[in-house]
């Protein structure tokens, strides 16, 4: 039996704990907050959609980096171990449209709860209100007989004393949960390597002039095209909303994650087909339908049956059309315009928003000096990594929690 410090408790720390203590070992949980699981609280707007019910080959599908390293994590714990997980916790479990799954209640709190309740079960020792400082290795308390952990050094100065100590701080996005970085500190203190991190699965500022007047139009069924250039860097069909300053909603998060280098370097031209049903000639003819059966109407007044009202000022100063010209007025030429603004309604993203208003954080410590098996530290052994601290991320739908509790579950196995 091993005495085991894990280091957070969010995701991957609670469900590294319990497989610790479930293996038999003496586990002790710290965690800064005054309670736990202050993230999953706020996931899924609230509803926590805690893994996909999918097979191993789609989770790893949806990692966006380093998606080999999770192999053995994710088949040592699937989608449907979480379920099972969560189901013998007493919390009973749905799937959704895109196989996300979430509590039948809709409530993250209880799925908060359901971790709670096995970590008393399977004796878990909880700290709250309890900061790590840093951690102590054999190497800094003085012993030169190679590098492996002894301890943790607490914020108050106490230190506790440990054969293994897992690291599940998370990433720096919403700092005010909890995710403040802490673990990237630790990790390079101790002369391991962490990549550069940056925000993602986050909203996009756009630069034209009229965004501020799109805020709260939400758009359903659109096709989003992301290009630098010629080059198409994204295309996907789905939902979207306006913001004051730009773009957000599941196709621009999930966008964000795979144009985010590109946009560093310079903006980037995004296109919304906003009729991707219909072909360019489909959708004209649609238009000259509407504009035969009100022949004498005003432009503004006719194409209300087309577009969201919030969009059709924007609309129409971008078709170039004047308002209050009568329908039979509007020329094959103009009309082409239309159709093209219609199936190309253009915006120019310049930046990403930052930590506060991502979901996760791409970057952390590097996953080559980590056992894919036991996410154990190549270079100090007793040092384990679990969750969002490392280099992993995935898109929306469950992913980046089943990355927590997988690479928690392996973390809490691997202690000898
Ligand atoms: C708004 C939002 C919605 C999301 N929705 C979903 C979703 O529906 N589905 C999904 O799969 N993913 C979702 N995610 C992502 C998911 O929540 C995270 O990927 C996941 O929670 C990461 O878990 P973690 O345990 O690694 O880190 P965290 O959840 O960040 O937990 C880290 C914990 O460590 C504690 N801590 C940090 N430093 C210290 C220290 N020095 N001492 C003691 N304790 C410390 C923190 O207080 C925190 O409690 C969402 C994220 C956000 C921000």
């Amino acid at each position: 039996m091993s005495k085991v410090i894990v280091i957070g408790g969010g995701a991957a720390g609670m469900m590294a704990a319990i497989a610790a203590a479930e293996d038999g070992h003496q586990v002790t949980l710290l965690e800064k907050n005054e309670k736990l699981g202050k993230k999953i609280y706020i996931t899924g707007k609230g509803r926590c959609n805690l893994t996909n019910n999918c097979e191993v080959e789609d989770l790893l599908e949806a990692t966006c980096v380093n998606q080999k390293f999770l192999y053995s994590a994710f088949y040592g714990f699937t989608s449907q171990d979480t379920i099972e997980f969560f189901e013998n916790s007493g919390m009973k479990t749905k799937t959704e449209r895109g196989n996300r799954v979430f509590p039948v209640s809709d409530h993250s709190s209880d799925v908060i709860l359901a971790l709670n309740r096995r970590l008393k079960e399977c004796g878990v020792r909880i700290c709250l209100h309890t900061e790590a400082a840093g951690i102590l290795t054999k190497e800094s308390s003085g012993e030169k007989s190679g590098v492996c952990v002894c301890g943790v050094r607490k914020k108050d100065g106490m230190r506790l004393e440990a054969d293994a100590v897992i690291v599940a701080t998370g990433g720096l996005s919403y700092a005010s949960t909890g995710s403040t970085g802490d673990g990237y500190r630790f990790a390079k203190e101790l002369g391991l390597r962490v990549t550069e991190c940056s925000p993602s699965l986050v909203p996009i500022e756009a630069a034209e002039e009229w965004v501020p007047r799109l805020q709260g139009l939400s758009l359903r069924n659109v096709e989003v095209t992301i290009l630098d250039g010629k080059k198409e860097l994204y295309r996907e069909f789905g939902e979207m909303l306006f913001t004051h300053y730009g773009v957000t909603g599941p196709l621009i998060l999930t966008a964000s994650s795979v144009i985010q280098k590109k946009l560093a370097g310079h903006p980037l031209a995004m296109r919304i087909n906003l009729k991707p049903a219909l072909s360019e000639e489909q959708l004209d003819a649609r238009i000259l339908r509407e504009f035969e059966a009100a022949k004498n109407k005003q432009f503004k007044n006719v194409i209300g049956t087309l577009y969201p009202a919030k969009l059709i000022p924007v609309i129409i100063e971008l078709c170039g059309i004047p308002e209050e010209k009568p329908v039979h007025d509007i020329s094959k030429e103009e009309r082409k315009h239309l159709v093209e603004i219609t199936k190309q309604f253009p915006l120019t993203l310049t930046r990403l928003r930052g930590y506060n208003e991502a979901v996760v954080t791409r970057g952390g410590v590097s996953v080559k000096e980590i056992d894919p098996g036991t996410m154990e530290s190549k270079k100090i052994s007793g040092l384990y990594f679990a969750g969002e601290v490392l280099d992993l991320d995935a898109v929306t739908g469950g992913f980046n929690l089943q990355i927590a509790w997988a690479t928690g579950h392996a973390a809490g196995r691997g202690i000898r």
